[in-house]
């Protein structure tokens, strides 16, 4: 197989997230304005067919795992058939779901049937009123239901990302630090970034992973540990002792991860994104649709990745929502 192609700094490129839709059956606070967002017309969004036509030109450049995320890509009618589909091209070891959960339990017999390997949950409350209050809709959602639904259905590893918001979930860090003493599950704290249109939040909303973990570690002694087997992207592992889960911090706000970064992004409508921020893009649906040949445009957009951004730098406002941007 070919190694992965190189960036202008050297990065080699093996990771590709998906963005398989705009629209989310929620709207949590840090990432969507209640009454939504200006949605792609229908036209726009690719296909799976497309999708997966156009990372079976990419992977032979290097491409070896992708994430399926959008928006909420389990709102997209029959997901597996895209898992399907990724699975067949050949280069490709590790395909991974981000997703709120909700849908889990109905689905991830399903996904896994169809090759999904693992799934990231994003989960940032343990207590019902919570959940409603922080992704402003009436699920019913029970994120312990949805991780046992995906551990049966054989994902692994089982990730739940965890946007610790200061005054609205913090206080929960320790009960989540604590699923890991009872489960093989990996929890993941992230750092909240002011992007997009966040009305509720502001920067006093950060909370810094030092503090975060200062939290966790009143649960027990956290000792510095490897992360899951698969799938190690840009966090820091600890784990308490003599637990079967792992804690993480993924910490955007207070170090970066660009030295080291491996991927790129796919946007619903087809467009490749070499940065989460800024605008470094190179559309690929109309190429793909007139029957070009991918590969140059692949070049000509690692030519350009760049070197890395700072969140800290950034103005609020001045960013897309993550869930425009396959965050
Ligand atoms: N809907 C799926 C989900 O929630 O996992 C996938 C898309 S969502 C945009 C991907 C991840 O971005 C989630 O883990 C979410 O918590 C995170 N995210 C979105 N906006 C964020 C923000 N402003 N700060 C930190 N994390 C954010
Ligand atoms: Fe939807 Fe995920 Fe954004 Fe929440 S974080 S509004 S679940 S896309």
């Amino acid at each position: 197989m070919s190694a992965a192609l190189r960036d202008q700094y050297g990065r080699g490129i093996e990771y590709l997230r998906i963005s398989v839709t705009d629209k989310c059956n929620f709207r949590c606070l840090y990432c969507m304005p209640l009454e939504g967002l200006q949605w792609l017309p229908k036209s726009d969004i690719l296909s799976y067919e497309e999708i997966a036509g156009i990372v079976a030109q990419l992977a032979p450049l290097g491409l070896r795992r992708l994430r399926i995320t959008g928006g909420e890509p389990t709102i997209r009618p029959d997901l597996d058939r895209l898992v399907a589909m990724l699975r067949l091209v050949g280069e490709i070891n590790d395909i991974s779901l981000s997703t709120n959960g909700v849908r889990l339990p109905e689905l991830a017999g399903r996904l896994r049937g169809a090759g999904l390997d693992r799934v990231n949950m994003s989960v940032d409350s343990l207590r019902p009123d919570r959940i409603a209050a922080i992704s402003r809709r009436q699920t019913g959602f029970d994120p312990f239901a949805s991780a046992v639904a995906a551990e049966r259905a054989g994902l692994d590893p089982i990730k739940i990302n965890v946007v610790v918001m200061r005054g609205i979930n913090d206080d929960e860090v320790c009960d989540f630090a604590r699923l890991t003493l009872e489960h093989a599950w990996h929890v993941r704290f992230i750092e909240l970034m002011p992007v997009g249109d966040m009305r509720e939040l502001t920067w006093e909303h950060v909370v810094e992973s030092a503090e975060i973990l200062d939290r966790a570690a009143s649960v027990g002694p956290l000792t510095r540990t490897v992360g899951p087997s698969r799938g190690n992207g840009p966090a820091d592992y600890y784990r308490l002792e003599g637990a079967p889960g792992t804690i993480g911090v993924i910490t955007p706000m207070t170090h970066t991860y660009c030295s080291s970064c491996n991927r790129v992004r796919l946007t619903a409508d087809g467009r490749l994104r070499t940065c989460l921020f800024g605008d470094h893009e190179v559309g690929l649906r109309d190429p793909y649709r007139r029957g070009e040949r991918l590969e140059p445009l692949f070049r000509q957009a690692l030519a350009a990745k760049p070197l890395e951004h700072n969140l800290l730098q950034m103005k609020v406002g001045g960013l897309r929502a993550l869930s425009q941007v396959g965050g």
